[in-house]
């Protein structure tokens, strides 16, 4: 019967299939509610204290990502695997890889976990980010500053996310002190680009080589993390263009399974950098589960499983906005979600979180129509203001 599915070359897991996730964050917690949606298991593993995928998956493994026990089980119950996040040893990647088909690749999710070879992949592919140079001591600090010659940011080769691990640099320090100050074994000196506005592309590949990218959406920060998602972003026609070709060719330079984001820094020249890529669901995709004919955490399953991609079509204009700690009134205290509620157009995300550290992600909203973005600063205005001072 294979020979009558669309791609005869990929492998297919069908529903009542079980998709095992290494990560158990929100971005896991919403694959696993597409995945009941459409009729598949879901097994996710998970190192941390309450993780919000937990009250959805169907089974749990709660162990550290280098327990060798936790690696024969978790294959032994998946069909087919996938990550919600990068940070996750190597060995672990390839040790699920050899039992199970794991999607994206091992190799593809450890290059994106580390900047250093991302950015030299990058470069390798030929294409466009901002200089950078490698750096492992203040003596390579130094020799990068002088080649600089300008501000820019360092930045640690592992664990650096939403701004974590960055140090905005003038040019005119002392290495030295800066590398004491440091205090990462590996990290990357960026030019510091000073853009015109920030894009993201979520593109889907599947097994087949079939690829399909969402619209390109602009990006808008608060305390380094994504804090407003625009949907489309307002670009020229030759920037969308230029944006999807380079997700294309990144996806295809990885032979890439699955769901990537790209993110980008626009130039006032409308050039474009890539700045960062993520192996995995983006938060800068969330509008697309209320926004468009199909979400990404669908799309991810799709890829993931080797169904057909469904359609990126954006139905209409969006905004998500994201809910941070700091937006509720107390650690325990929830905010008074009237105001979003009592919005038609308006859908509310939370992610089961009981603690609301300050810059914990809680949830995010998503407003549809043309004044999305007014309604949508509306609600951050009110929340902040009813927020912690
Ligand atoms: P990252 O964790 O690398 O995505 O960085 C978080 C945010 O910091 C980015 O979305 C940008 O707003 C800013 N940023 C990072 N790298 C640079 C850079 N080289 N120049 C200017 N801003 C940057």
């Amino acid at each position: 019967m294979l020979s009558c599915h669309p791609y005869p070359n990929m492998s297919i897991f069908p529903p009542g299939s079980t998709i095992g996730i290494l990560g158990g964050g929100q971005l896991a917690r919403m694959l696993c509610m597409e995945a009941k949606r459409m009729g598949y298991r879901t097994l996710v593993w998970t190192g941390g204290l309450e993780a919000p995928a937990m009250a959805l998956c169907d089974e749990v493994i709660e162990q550290p990502f280098d327990d060798p026990k936790a690696i024969v089980h978790f294959v032994s119950q998946a069909d087919v695997a996938t990550a919600e996040f990068e940070n996750i040893p190597r060995s672990t990647l390839e040790a699920v890889a050899a039992g199970v088909p794991l999607h994206p690749s091992p190799d593809a999710i450890a290059t994106c976990a580390n900047r250093e070879q991302e950015k030299t992949f990058l470069r390798k592919q030929q294409i466009p980010c901002a200089p950078f140079w490698i750096v492992t001591n203040a003596e390579e600090l130094k020799h990068a500053m002088r080649a600089l010659a300008g501000p820019g940011v360092l930045k640690t080769s592992a664990f650096g996310y939403d701004g974590k691990g960055q140090l905005k640099i003038q040019g005119n320090e002392n290495p030295e002190d800066i590398w004491q100050q440091f205090q990462a074994p590996r990290a990357i000196l960026e030019g510091f680009i000073s853009f015109k506005t920030e894009l993201s592309v979520m593109i889907a590949r599947n097994g087949n080589g079939e690829i399909r990218c969402f619209d390109p959406v602009e990006n808008f920060h608060r305390h380094h993390m994504l804090d407003m998602t625009i949907a489309p972003a307002a670009i020229a026609d030759a920037v969308r263009s230029r944006a999807i070709e380079i997700a294309t060719r990144i996806a295809n330079a990885f032979q890439y399974v699955g769901i990537m984001g790209v993110e980008f820094f626009l130039n006032p020249d409308d050039s474009l950098l890539v700045n960062e890529m993520a192996p995995r669901p983006h938060n800068s995709g969330h509008h697309t589960i209320d926004a468009c004919e199909t979400s990404q955490f669908e799309q991810q399953l799709r890829a993931v499983c080797g169904l057909p991609l469904g359609s990126t079509a954006l139905l209409c204009p969006a905004v998500m906005l994201n809910l941070l700690g700091d937006m509720w009134p107390a650690i325990d205290q929830s905010p008074d979600w009237s105001m979003l509620l009592s919005d038609p157009s308006a859908a509310l995300h939370l992610y089961g979180k009981k603690r609301a550290i300050e810059r914990r992600k809680m949830g995010h909203a998503t407003f549809l129509g043309s004044n999305a973005l007014q309604r949508a600063k509306s609600l951050k205005e009110n929340l902040l203001a009813s927020g912690r001072p």
